[in-house]
């Protein structure tokens, strides 16, 4: 069968594998119809992307369909139509005990650690599989997407009114406007780049959109707020200046979250950091239940996806089209790729 490798950085060559084996207990055998592309397959492309190792397939946005099922697979059926979870986690140790296989301590996600999805079938644990009986296999293959943003505004807590400062409207950063949004808060967006600003109050209906390249972003927040500043600030930039300055942001008592990463260390004033008494949360991934609540909002039309997909690509035309899609100026917000 057809699959596509990434021997080393810059090097995605189409390949013929061979056909994995019958599901064993548990498993189920998918067909690949959609794959989103993401900042993960861009990073690991780019040879940036940290614990990354090569050869391997990537792939962990999917739209798949059950093809057979193992013994003892109880949550799907041949034909269903599903979004994969694609954290493999341990199942024993203190995260996974706790209810939090997101951060499992031995995590393995695909088309990371082990092979993904750009292939056109796969085994994985029927467990990872979270079924739609009405979503498309674009709107399936963008649910792991959405779980990043759904995730962090679940780790917020965030209550029905309350102001929140979204600080990055790249994919990430427009996943969490999309939960926060839905949850009932007010959002104010912060970006350096005015065409993502102008997509928020566009399509997302953001009126608090602020330039930080030509705007001073605390003052902004002051007056937006009337003073009090957000009760909750997301930062999705992965950038490390942008992560030290949103600790000035959050309002006194309120909570800072950073949903992006990068590879290095942030340090923050502790005086101030103690006088608002910040409450500082990491998020990773996403929980099962996430995706199951991302299902149900995509499926009642409380998230639309309809306008992230800038780019399409047929399997075979991937190698040649994937270099442009890691250039910031094709202006890709989610590149969708499709195997039938
Ligand atoms: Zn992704
Ligand atoms: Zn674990």
């Amino acid at each position: 069968m057809k699959a596509l490798i990434l021997q080393q950085p810059g090097r995605l060559v189409a390949a013929d594998i061979a056909s994995p084996a019958a599901p064993g207990p548990g498993e189920a055998l998918v067909r690949v119809h959609r794959i989103g592309i993401c900042g993960t397959d861009i990073h690991a492309y780019a040879g940036r992307q940290p614990f990354f190792t090569y050869p391997r397939i990537v792939g962990h946005e999917l739209g798949v369909e059950v093809l057979a099922v193992g013994p003892g697979v109880d949550n799907v059926r041949i034909g269903d139509r599903c979004a994969v979870e694609p954290y493999i986690n341990c199942g024993r140790c203190i995260a996974c005990r706790r209810g939090k296989p997101n951060c499992c301590s031995d995590i393995r996600v695909m088309g990371v650690h082990v092979d993904g999805g750009m292939r056109e079938q796969l085994v994985l644990p029927a467990a990872k599989l979270h079924r739609s009986a009405s979503l498309s296999y674009d709107q399936l293959a963008l649910v792991e997407t959405l779980g990043i943003g759904a995730h962090a505004v679940q780790r917020a807590a965030l209550d029905p009114g309350e102001t929140v400062a979204v600080i990055g409207a790249g994919p990430i950063g427009l996943t969490v406007i999309q939960f926060a949004l839905a949850a009932g808060a007010r959002v104010i967006v912060l970006d350096v780049n005015a065409s993502r600003l102008a997509f928020c109050r566009d399509h997302l209906g953001i009126a608090a959109a602020i330039d930080t390249q030509t705007a001073d972003p605390l003052a902004q927040l002051r007056e937006l707020t009337g003073g009090d500043m957000p009760t909750a600030v997301f930062d999705a930039t992965g950038n490390p200046q942008s992560m030290a300055t949103a600790f000035r942001f959050p309002a006194h008592g309120g909570r800072l979250i950073f949903v992006g990463l990068f590879p290095g260390d942030v340090t923050f004033n502790d005086p101030e950091f103690h006088r608002r008494e910040l409450a500082l949360l990491g998020s990773r991934n996403a929980r099962p239940e996430d995706f199951r609540h991302i299902i149900e909002q995509v499926e009642a039309g409380r998230i639309d996806t309809t306008t992230w997909i800038t780019h399409r690509a047929a399997f075979d035309a991937v190698p040649d089209v994937f270099p442009s899609w890691t250039r910031p100026e094709t202006g890709v917000r989610k590149a969708m790729v499709a195997l039938t």
